[in-house]
């Protein structure tokens, strides 16, 4: 069965961000998990939720909604620092994407690039830096040694993916994106992606704000090809899973 992983920072990323190819994977049979760094809890948008942990475990249903949404299979969220991931330890972060990637197993990973994707968010940048590591380090032997021994085996996935967009935001900082290398058409899925991102409630005041980053963004979901498993030459793509042998 072919697997797909993303990784995001925040509760709602999955779905503003990958809720196309999630629901679109997700229908074709394919495995999708997703695992959300922060619990989301210095969000301005609070519901009339004061205390962090309150909104934290409100943004924890919202997402495992969201994903549900969106069939995916498997959903985590850790409990880093909302808006502070760029304080935590770059060694005990990505060796816990590593141990997930050993354990999911997944043949494509999908994650932000270090500009922060449209909103220049620093959480959606070191989310990729971490991810970028891990998708090289799963595979050493030599990478968190302590993981093998207890029984987890090195995991190459075969692609990794940044999502990007032709398009930015200009109540945000400027942004230097990942060109497209991949145009996947997502137009039978953007109402469920829509609805989706609805399900976090909490958030509601940015729904008319995604709705219109969406009607720019159009029918496609855009990605750029940061690294491959085997050396391969550069196409267009259509698909995230071209070219992945059937396991
Ligand atoms: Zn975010």
């Amino acid at each position: 069965m072919l697997k797909l992983l993303c990784v995001t920072a925040h509760p709602d990323d999955e779905a503003g961000c990958f809720g196309g190819i999630l629901a679109k994977y997700s229908e074709a049979g394919v495995e999708c998990s997703v695992l959300c760094l922060t619990g989301g809890e210095r969000a301005a948008n609070r519901n009339g939720i004061k205390p962090d942990e309150e909104l934290k475990a409100l943004r924890r249903k919202e997402f495992a909604d969201s994903c549900h949404h969106l069939g995916v299979k498997h959903c985590e969220v850790f409990d880093y620092a909302d808006g502070a991931l760029d304080r935590e330890n770059f060694h005990e972060v990505t060796g816990k994407l590593v141990h997930s990637i050993r354990s999911l197993r997944p043949h494509v990973i999908a994650s932000f690039g270090a500009e922060g994707y449209v909103t220049a968010h620093p959480d959606h940048g070191m989310a990729g830096l971490f991810t970028s590591a891990a998708f090289q380090w799963a595979a050493r032997k030599t990478r968190y040694a302590g993981q093998l021994e207890e029984g987890l085996k090195p995991w190459q996935a075969e692609k990794l993916y940044y999502v990007t967009t032709e398009f930015s935001l200009p109540e945000r900082p400027a942004v230097s994106l990942a060109p497209v290398t991949a145009r996947v058409d997502v137009a039978p899925y953007i109402a469920r992606k829509i609805e989706a991102f609805a399900k976090h409630a909490s958030q509601l005041p940015l729904l008319p704000i995604f709705e219109n980053a969406q009607r720019q963004a159009g029918d496609h979901e855009l990605f750029h090809l940061v690294a491959t498993s085997e050396v391969t030459p550069m196409e267009m793509e259509t698909d995230l899973f071209a070219g992945i042998r059937a396991l």
